[in-house]
């Protein structure tokens, strides 16, 4: 049996930018319902310890996604565990949202469904994953106990996974195709203090190799030389970056050439009455502050059209201004 619901407000995905979003149009009474997707929180869910959320001094992304519904649902909003399947944005207000059982109906729509880890496209990379491949320390790190890894990547979630994983594989190797990270200094500095992690500079990995189902080595390309060298290791973590989540709204909501959704500075997309915040509209800062601002003020301002369409239902949203955004 399929469930129907008519929404005011509907927010797809649980990350901080929803559930602050959830928070803000609860507290203004719209009873909004947020469809989570496959796991409260987002990314944040994988996050061990989250350490730069002011008020939050430390924690895990888990719990931090937990509070922040207490904290939603106690002002009235609902929050589903279910997984948007189908977005129909085209009609214009009502839109639908379908899951495996319900149809959703809602007057404002809140786009919040993040971004994915980046794959590196080599050679037995989807072949062992779940064996030896891994996009998430937090989730894997446990099964390499006692076992040399290598994680791929120089940025803040390649080396802050790194650190994490010390805790339980004998050896953390850091392959990063430069010989700086791009990772924020004090997370450098603790890298650089731990003994267990070592770096390979300069090198980009072109294939992971196994043998009875397990990986048991990477193909290392030194980018200087072009030399190339077998490097045994039983872990690959894969943290290159992040793509958004675009694929409920291709061909629905202006993206720009990388896919992210185009917001202005009302967090607006390009459909009167659908709002986007956090990762999925953001390529730069991906943090749990700039997520939760970015849902806080979406939220006002679904707040504020809904209120102005109930005023004057005939209002047309002003063309979308890209340009003030790019350039604040
Ligand atoms: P980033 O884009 O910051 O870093 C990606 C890293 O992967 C870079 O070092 C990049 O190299 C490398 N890379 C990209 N593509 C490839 C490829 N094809 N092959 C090999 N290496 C590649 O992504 P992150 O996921 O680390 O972070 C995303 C955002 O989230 C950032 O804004 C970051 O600050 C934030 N974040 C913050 C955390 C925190 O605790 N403050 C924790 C985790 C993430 P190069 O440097 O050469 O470009």
């Amino acid at each position: 049996m399929t469930n129907e619901f008519f929404e005011k407000v509907v927010i797809i995905g649980s990350g901080p930018a929803g559930l602050t979003a959830a928070l803000y149009t609860a507290r203004a009474n719209l009873k909004p319902v947020v469809i989570a997707g496959p796991v409260l929180g987002g990314q944040v869910a994988w996050t061990h310890e989250i350490e730069n959320y002011p008020g939050f001094p430390g924690g895990t992304g888990a719990e931090l996604a937990e509070t922040m519904k207490t904290q939603a649902e106690s002002f009235g909003a609902r929050v589903d565990m279910d997984l948007a399947l189908e977005v129909d944005v085209s009609h214009g207000s009502p839109f639908t949202v379908k899951t495996g059982n319900s149809i959703y109906h809602a007057e404002a729509l809140i786009v919040t469904v993040g971004a994915s880890p980046r794959k590196l496209n080599v050679p037995g990379e989807e072949e062992y994953i779940g064996r030896g491949v891994s996009y998430c320390g937090t989730c894997d790190g446990f099964f390499f106990r006692g076992r040399p890894v290598v994680v791929i990547g120089g940025g803040d979630s390649a080396v802050k996974e790194a650190l994490f994983l010390t805790r339980f594989a004998t050896r953390v190797d850091i392959v990063h195709r430069r010989d700086t990270l791009r990772a924020e200094p004090e997370m450098q500095k603790r890298a650089y203090a731990n003994e267990k992690i070592n770096f390979i500079w300069n090198t980009g990995v072109d294939e992971i190799k196994g043998v009875d189902n397990k990986v048991n080595a990477v193909q290392l390309r030194d980018l200087k030389t072009g030399e190339t060298r077998e490097y045994a290791t039983q872990g690959a973590f894969i943290f290159i970056g992040h793509d958004p989540n675009n694929d409920l709204f291709e061909g629905q909501l202006t993206m720009d050439e990388h896919g992210y959704v185009v917001t202005d500075n009302l967090y607006r997309t390009s459909v009167e009455g659908v709002f986007a915040a956090g990762e999925i509209q953001d390529p730069l800062w991906k943090q749990v502050a700039t997520s939760v601002g970015q849902g806080c003020a979406a939220a006002l301002s679904t707040e504020q059209w809904l209120e102005k369409r109930e005023q004057q239902p005939s209002t047309v949203q002003p063309e979308l201004d890209v340009t003030a955004k790019v350039n604040a």
